[in-house]
Formats: structure tokens, C-alpha cells, sequence
């Protein structure tokens, strides 16, 4: 089975090796590098945990930190940390989410708890707890470095037989007949999937398929050297998270929540998220070590917030609309569609079919507790 997968990020590389060793011809075509720093997986920070109250979510993300750990070795390395998530006194609403939520969590089997501030202070010292109105811990969870992870994958591709065609802008079209649109012409195939994050949209309608998805614009820095014993952390109240990075620390927010063109963005970072996260971090771990570097990326949003994964037309696929969590849930994304291409049932719930594709939506944020 000839199948072109368009896109080389953390999606469309597993997907690509995990079809290839499942025995398809398989063409992936880029149109920059694998984890091009022009699209989001080169740009994510790579946190990854299960904690998630929908079942399925859960599932497929305890599937995929398993996999990291297995994939995990010379190409990139999947480094175990908590993710700690919390709500600070005031904001009722998402302390009372996160207490209702972490039951629901262990229902799913996963290994989460809640813990008051004294609890929090006592387990990471690190962090700053006088105000802490409720947090949770996930011990299932772990970060990478996301183009690493890309790196690696298409290098598995490869090694079981696929092309990667970087430099390689690529259009697609529908039919009895589908076929990739090339700059050395127009090639035939029996599928193709639509890994193309932020751009599938625009892929797609010159295909005339029409999906409801919106770019949104997000951004992070790096800090120098501080404390090395900070979990992952999402406080839900700031909206702002951060990870252990080298010694030092990424932190994430500086969301911005309305739709933009995938070609036309502020690559860099405001200064104003810059400023905002220094505070943050004051707040959360008590210092603010100097920036190192500090840049803006793309998520991409769907009108319920749930992925976009499985058949649009016949024999065309697509895999996107992550909200902010497409690197975490690729190794099991890519399998599951995958799979899906080669003749399986897709995720239930993440179906494109389940939208008409013109549906007016708000950009929502992914990462939020309510
Ligand atoms: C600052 C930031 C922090 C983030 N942090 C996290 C995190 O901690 N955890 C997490 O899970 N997620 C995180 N994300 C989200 C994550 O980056 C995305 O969900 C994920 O990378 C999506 O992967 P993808 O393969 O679907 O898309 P992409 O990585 O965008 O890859 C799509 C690829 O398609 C290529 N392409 C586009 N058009 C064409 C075409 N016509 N022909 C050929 N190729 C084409 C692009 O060049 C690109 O390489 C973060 C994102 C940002 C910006």
C-alpha cells in the first residue's frame, strides 16, 4: 500500500514509521526539515503526563508515555519528573475542578493524588506554597526534547523503508484516486494523511475538504541555572507552566487566543510574556534566573477541543487540532492512525466527521483546569 504522509513533525514521523514497519510504502514529504523550527513540534517545551479526567484521553496518554520509555535511547531521551498542577487560594472554581477531577483520574487507574500546601511544600521543597488553595500530582509523567523525538522517529521510518522527502512542499488531492501534488508532479497513491499541524487546514481546502481548525499563537522562554529539583508544574490560576530544562527552567503561557495565519506570525516573544514570567516565576519557585532565549509557536484549536484524527474523504486522513498537546500524545496518535490508514477503526470521539467544518468557534486554551 502506497501511502504519503505530509508533515514531519512529532505526528506525521511516527505515523510514518509506524506505517512503514507495518509493511506500507511509505513517502513522507516535509516542506522544510523534520521538527522544522517553523512549526510547532521544534518549538514545543515536551512536557507529557496522563493526567487527563476523559478516559480516553487517559488511555491514550498513559499508552504514549509507555511508549516514549521504550522508544527512549541514543536518538532522544524521555526523562521521568511529577507534573504537579494547582489552583491558589481565591480561585475556587478551579481548586473545586481539580479536587473533582483527580478522583475521576484514579478511577482511570491513574497514579494521581491531591495534596494541601503543607503536603506540597514537604514533597518539592522548590516550589513556593504560602498560597497553594489545592494542588495534584501526577507521578506518570516526564518530559523530552520534542524535535529529538521527531529526529528519531523519521530515522526509524527510514531504517524501515520509508522516503523522507524534506525541502518538499506538497499539496493534496481527493477522489476515487487520491494523490500528492509535488513540485516534480503529481503522484498517485492509495492513502495519503495530513500531518501538516497549523497548515492541514489550508491543505485540505485546495482539496475541498473543509475542517474547523484555528492556529493560535503561544509562547516560552528558557531560563539559566536555578534549583534542580522543580517538577513539572502547571499552575492553573497564572495559566502558566514550567519544566525542569537544563539546569534551568522553561516556562510556557503568553497564550493568545484567536485564530492566525500559519504563515504570518511574531516568531519571537513579547516582551511582555518575558516580564509576566519572570513575576511567575518569582511566585512559583521564589527566583527568576536570567532568560536565555524566549520564542512564540503555534498550537492549533478545534471547536470542542478534541483532536481532528481519521478519514475526511476517501482514502485522505488527517491528524491535527492537538490544543497545546500533540507532542505527549504522539507515540499512540500516530500508531492509532496509522492503524487507521491501514484498515482498523479510528479514535472514537476525535472522527473529523463529527463537525461539519465551517462551525464558528473561540480559541480556547488547552492547558486549562475548569
Ligand atoms: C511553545 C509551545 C509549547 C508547547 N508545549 C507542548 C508540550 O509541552 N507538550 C505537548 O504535547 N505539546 C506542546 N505543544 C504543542 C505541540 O508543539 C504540537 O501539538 C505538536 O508539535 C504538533 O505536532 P504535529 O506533528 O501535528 O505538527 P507540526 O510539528 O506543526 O508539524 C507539521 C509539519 O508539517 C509541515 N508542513 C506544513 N505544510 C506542509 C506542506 N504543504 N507540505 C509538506 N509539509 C508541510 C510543517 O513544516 C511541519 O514540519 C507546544 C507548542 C508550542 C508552540
Amino acid at each position: 500500500m502506497r501511502v504519503a504522509v505530509v508533515g514531519g513533525g512529532a505526528v506525521g514521523t511516527t505515523a510514518a514509521y509506524d506505517l512503514a514497519r507495518r509493511g506500507a510504502d511509505v513517502w513522507l514529504y516535509e516542506r522544510d526539515a523534520v521538527a522544522s523550527d517553523a512549526a510547532s513540534t521544534g518549538r514545543a517545551a515536551g512536557i507529557c503526563y496522563d493526567a487527563f479526567a476523559d478516559r480516553r484521553d487517559a488511555d491514550l496518554a498513559r499508552r504514549a508515555l509507555g511508549r516514549f520509555r521504550d522508544l527512549s535511547g541514543e536518538g532522544f531521551s524521555f526523562t521521568d519528573c511529577p507534573y504537579v498542577w494547582l489552583a491558589r487560594a481565591g480561585d475556587d472554581s478551579r481548586a473545586a475542578a481539580i479536587e473533582e477531577q483527580v478522583p475521576r483520574m484514579r478511577e482511570h487507574g491513574l497514579d494521581v493524588a491531591l495534596l494541601d500546601a503543607d503536603e506540597l511544600a514537604a514533597r518539592f521543597p522548590a516550589l513556593e506554597t504560602a498560597d497553594v488553595a489545592v494542588a495534584a500530582v501526577a507521578r506518570d509523567a516526564g518530559y523530552l526534547d520534542p524535535a529529538a523525538y521527531a529526529r528519531e522517529m523519521a530515522d526509524r521510518a527510514r531504517e524501515a523503508g520509508a522516503t523522507i522527502k524534506t525541502g518538499t512542499e506538497v499539496g493534496v488531492t481527493t477522489g476515487p484516486d487520491p494523490a500528492v501534488l509535488t513540485p516534480a508532479g503529481e503522484r498517485a497513491v492509495d492513502a495519503v494523511l495530513v500531518a501538516a499541524g497549523a497548515h492541514a487546514k489550508a491543505i485540505l481546502a485546495a482539496a475541498g475538504v473543509t475542517i474547523p481548525l484555528k492556529p493560535y499563537r503561544v509562547q516560552a522562554l528558557v531560563t539559566g541555572p536555578t534549583d534542580p529539583a522543580v517538577p513539572m508544574l502547571y499552575d492553573a490560576t497564572a495559566g502558566v507552566y514550567l519544566r525542569p530544562r537544563g539546569g534551568g527552567v522553561l516556562v510556557g503561557d503568553g497564550t493568545e487566543p484567536r485564530a492566525f495565519d500559519p504563515d504570518d506570525w511574531k516568531q519571537s516573544a513579547d516582551d511582555d510574556f518575558v516580564a509576566d514570567a519572570r513575576e511567575h516565576l518569582r511566585r512559583a519557585i521564589g527566583v527568576a534566573p536570567a532568560v536565555e532565549r524566549a520564542w512564540a509557536g503555534l498550537c492549533t484549536a478545534t471547536p470542542d477541543r478534541d483532536p481532528l484524527v481519521g478519514e475526511v474523504a476517501d482514502c485522505v486522513y488527517v491528524a491535527t487540532g492537538w490544543q497545546g498537546h500533540g507532542v505527549m500524545r504522539a507515540p499512540a496518535i500516530g500508531d492509532a492512525v496509522a492503524r487507521e490508514v491501514l484498515g482498523a477503526d479510528g479514535i472514537p470521539g476525535f472522527d473529523p466527521g463529527r463537525f461539519d467544518g465551517d462551525e464558528e468557534f473561540a480559541v480556547a486554551e488547552g492547558m486549562a483546569v475548569e
